[in-house]
């Protein structure tokens, strides 16, 4: 899902807020490429961002864009998630969601609150676990 751009500002507000409150340098390069994750469909790899980039910051290589991606990933701007196929995509939404995955199209997204699934988490409780993050991935395909 695109966002407007008025989220996408107050995306980057939040953003500078948090770097200096990392006690990072709120540089061109980390603005790029935190904005291309919010003006995308949300979720991107490395190599997408890169390409999303490239043109306007034709010097920023593909390896600072990994890296760049990694600290705010630390910083906890974006989240990391892994798939299936062990591709690893960057993502803008930080709190814990769910995924729906198109198997032809590979396009991933956000389930919303309205289709939550209610994981029943009680019986790890009893066995003595504490929950710290469940994700659940749905794959599926447009109906033909
Ligand atoms: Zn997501």
């Amino acid at each position: 899902m695109k966002l407007n751009a008025h989220e996408i500002e107050h995306r980057l507000a939040d953003f500078n807020e948090l770097l200096r409150a990392k006690g990072l340098k709120v540089t061109q390069q980390r603005l790029v490429i935190f904005r291309a994750l919010q003006e995308s469909h949300g979720h991107l790899t490395a190599e997408q961002v890169h390409g999303a980039v490239a043109k306007d910051n034709p010097t920023l290589s593909l390896s600072t864009v990994y890296a760049t991606l990694e600290t705010l990933v630390e910083i906890g701007a974006l989240a990391e998630i892994t798939m299936d196929d062990g591709k690893k995509l960057f993502d803008r939404t930080t709190s814990a969601h769910h995924h729906f995955v198109d198997i032809d199209t590979g396009a991933v997204s956000d389930l919303e609150d309205s289709d939550a699934i209610k994981l029943d988490l009680k019986s790890l409780a009893r066995k003595g676990y504490v929950i710290e993050k469940a994700r659940v991935t749905v794959y599926g395909r447009a109906k033909k």
